[in-house]
């Protein structure tokens, strides 16, 4: 019988760089390779690493690494894709959590089960999906979720968490408070409604049909504009370091959005359900006059002021100086606190 110790692909002082979208440099003092259920236990029952601190890395597309990591860093690369259901009303498919999320979307469209096109390239793995509940284009995970599967690290007990209990939010779920850090997420499982049903409502999408003239795309199709679109929009992490949109668009009162609205008739703002008003927040950064302009070797990118970008060789601390610098800019001009969408480790 391997012992638990000799089960266990450990590296010590692992460099991150390559581990994150940013770029940026930062070293796990130890990290362990996360295949399955069984490493997580392995992890829990261990001597040295069952009570130490404990960071779970997917991708890195939506982490600051401002330091070298003295947690235990699990990384998860838990594979495995396959149709779990088929019903007259969905298809439900699972993939492991180290899965990578767009070679997933486009898998299910290969297979003919589409419902995920508009999530179509953003980075990162299907078990960091659920923590911040992704969304784009119109569609956000937790519409088309099923349930996940995780382990808990303190107990080593296998975990099926449904929707509800996930209680996803917008950027937000049961993973970033009271399960933060404490639940591996192995496995997810999504649920994509049948009869297929495309969502267009968003500007850019409109904008395609408008383009093409085509008024009836197909999910491939969708899938093909979400992807140009992202491209012409959002630099690639493998030329330009950056984790997506830094901050979230703050949700403000209807009085408090006409008061601003008073002083600055232009602001982007889209109406909630709830009589709230979502600003958007790269409207804001490049009002303050932030667009194309940097910060040490830490920029915010020129086409999209939401963006933060590493302008070669960047530090974490430049990355959280410039962050901090456009917050206070934002809030001197418009009274609003930006809160940034990345974990700052
Ligand atoms: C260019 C670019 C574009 C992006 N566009 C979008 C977008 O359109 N919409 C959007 O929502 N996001 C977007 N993002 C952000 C990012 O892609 C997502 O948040 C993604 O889900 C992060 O996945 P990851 O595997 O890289 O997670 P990581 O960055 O590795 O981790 C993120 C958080 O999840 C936790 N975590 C990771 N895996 C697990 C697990 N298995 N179990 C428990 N906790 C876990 C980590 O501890 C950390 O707190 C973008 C990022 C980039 C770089």
């Amino acid at each position: 019988m391997p012992t638990a110790a000799t089960a266990l692909r450990i590296e010590r002082r692992a460099p991150l760089r390559e581990h994150n979208t940013f770029g940026l440099p930062a070293l796990a003092q130890t990290m362990v390779r996360i295949g399955g259920d069984a490493d997580v236990r392995r992890v829990v029952d261990h001597p040295d690493y069952g009570r130490a601190p404990k960071f779970i890395l997917g991708g890195g597309s939506n982490v600051v690494l401002t330091k070298d990591i003295a947690a235990l860093v699990m990384k998860i690369e838990v594979a495995g894709r396959r149709l779990v259901a088929e019903t007259a009303d969905a298809w439900v498919v699972e993939a492991g959590a180290g899965e990578n999320w767009h070679d997933f979307v486009a898998w299910t469209l290969d297979r003919g089960w589409p419902g995920l096109e508009n999530l179509a390239l953003i980075p990162g793995t299907v078990g960091a999906a659920p923590v911040q509940n992704i969304g784009a284009y119109g569609v956000e995970l937790a519409e088309r979720f099923e349930s996940l599967d995780g382990v808990d690290l303190v107990t080593g007990r296998g975990v099926t968490l449904d929707r509800a209990m996930c209680r996803f939010g917008y950027r937000d779920s049961v993973f970033k408070h009271g399960l933060a850090g404490k639940t591996v997420i192995t496995r997810v499982r999504l649920r994509l409604p049948r009869p297929w049903r495309p969502v267009l409502g968003y500007l850019d999408l409109e904008r395609k049909i408008a383009e093409t003239g085509n008024r009836q795309p197909d999910a491939r199709t969708v899938f093909d504009w979400v992807c140009s679109i992202r491209r012409s929009k959002l630099p690639d992490p493998a030329r330009v370091g950056n984790a997506g949109s830094f901050f979230k668009n703050p949700v403000v009162s209807a009085e408090q959005c006409r008061d601003i609205i008073g002083r600055d008739p232009e602001i982007v703002h889209y109406p909630l359900p709830d009589g709230s008003v979502k600003l958007a927040a790269g409207w804001l950064i490049d009002a303050c006059g932030w667009k194309g302009k940097s910060v040490g070797r830490a920029g915010v990118y020129e086409k999209q002021a939401l963006v933060l970008v590493n302008r070669g060789g960047a530090s974490g601390a430049e990355v959280v100086t410039l962050a901090r610098a456009i917050q206070e800019s934002v809030y001197g001009r418009f009274g609003i606190r930006l809160e940034p969408e990345p974990v700052i480790v």
